[in-house]
């Protein structure tokens, strides 16, 4: 990491900051893992520091160390305007952009606290006086162990901080799969293990947590599963009827979308959800095609080259976005 923007750091911690750390909103695995991770780092290392999230995080994440002090925006508002205003260094993990913190992107616009931003995702906004984007790293997670090991201080990484980024690295690259995963990614992954991440253990907690709900609604998502080879994309659609008839609880329906690209020769796949008054979009590709250009320049989303997300916002039905989706198909997929 640039030596210039460590000394900067330093110098921003140098005043003994009251602290917050801000993952995007529906936060994942490697949001979740990379702000506990640098949390648990600054609070050993004397700083006041807490993680401020959005909205609530999955059921799956709730197991790693220190994931019951977030504070969440959303079910405890007052608490994190508090948090948020006697703060006087933020740091955003794992978006680059502020309106991806949702409920507190308004807190944050007009805050006056200095900001660092620790990302990879593609084409980041200006908004922090020290801005670390690496698109070509496969999460968060790894940028905040590199972090840390730039600071000096890969020796103070304990057991507790390694199971919360090794989390976000297995996450973030599909448990080792996407073509992200470099020899760098295991090495740091294997350091986190030599540091106490107990890799098996991490993998039963996030993996294998499935309730019976959310097998039968995975059983619906791929009922509803359409594929359409001569564009080598397929794409699930599920109504509020079936989430409400699966009990649908936040997390359930994370992956779903990937068993769209395990269809020999696919390279593109989507899945539009109905959640509430917006259609949740996940889309996934594997080589050139680029969803982030797709999620940007057609839903009003964003992400990475192969996985981007996007969100409907209104009244707009699942229905009416896949319309729109196959309309806008023959002419990305060439
Ligand atoms: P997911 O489909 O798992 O929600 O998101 C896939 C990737 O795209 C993640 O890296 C996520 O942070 C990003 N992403 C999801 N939704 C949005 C969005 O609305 N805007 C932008 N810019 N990125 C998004
Ligand atoms: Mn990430």
């Amino acid at each position: 990491m640039n030596s210039t923007k460590i000394a900067a750091v330093k110098t921003l911690l140098q005043a003994q900051p009251k602290i917050s750390i801000i993952p995007h909103k529906n936060p994942d695995g490697d949001a979740i893992g990379s702000c506990l991770g640098l949390c648990i780092y600054l609070k050993n290392k004397g700083y006041d520091a807490t993680v401020v999230s959005p909205n609530d995080f999955p059921n799956f994440l709730k197991w790693l160390p220190a994931a019951q002090e977030i504070v969440v925006y959303d079910t405890t508002p007052e608490k994190a305007q508090q948090q948020l205003q006697s703060s006087s260094l933020i740091f955003t993990l794992d978006f680059n952009n502020l309106k991806r913190a949702d409920g507190l992107a308004p807190l944050l616009e007009e805050h006056k606290a200095a900001f660092v931003m620790i990302d990879h995702h593609l084409e980041p906004d200006d908004y922090a006086q020290v801005t670390f984007s690496s698109p070509e790293e496969s999460s968060t997670c790894a940028m905040v162990y590199a972090f840390i090991e730039a600071m000096g201080d890969k020796e103070l990484i304990d057991s507790n901080i390694a199971t919360c980024l090794y989390t976000g690295l297995m996450t973030d690259t599909g448990n080792f799969k996407y073509p992200t995963t470099t020899s760098e990614t295991l090495r740091v992954a294997a350091a986190l293990v030599d540091r106490g991440a107990d890799n098996s253990l991490i993998n039963t907690n996030v993996y294998d947590t499935n309730s019976y709900d959310r097998l039968q609604l995975l059983s619906v998502a791929l009922k509803n599963l359409i594929y359409l080879p001569e564009y080598h994309t397929a794409y699930i659609t599920l109504t509020a009827d079936e989430l409400q008839q699966h009990n649908f609880r936040k997390g359930d329906t994370e992956g779903f979308v990937n068993y769209g690209l395990t269809i020999k020769d696919a390279v593109l796949a989507v899945i539009f959800i109905q959640e509430g008054n917006y259609v949740k979009m996940s889309l996934r590709s594997k080589g050139d095609v680029d969803v982030n250009i797709l999620a940007r320049e057609h839903f009003n989303g964003g992400g990475h080259q192969n996985a981007a997300g996007a969100e409907h916002i209104g009244t707009i039905e699942e229905a009416k976005a896949v319309a729109y989706f196959r309309n806008v198909l023959p002419q990305f997929i060439k």
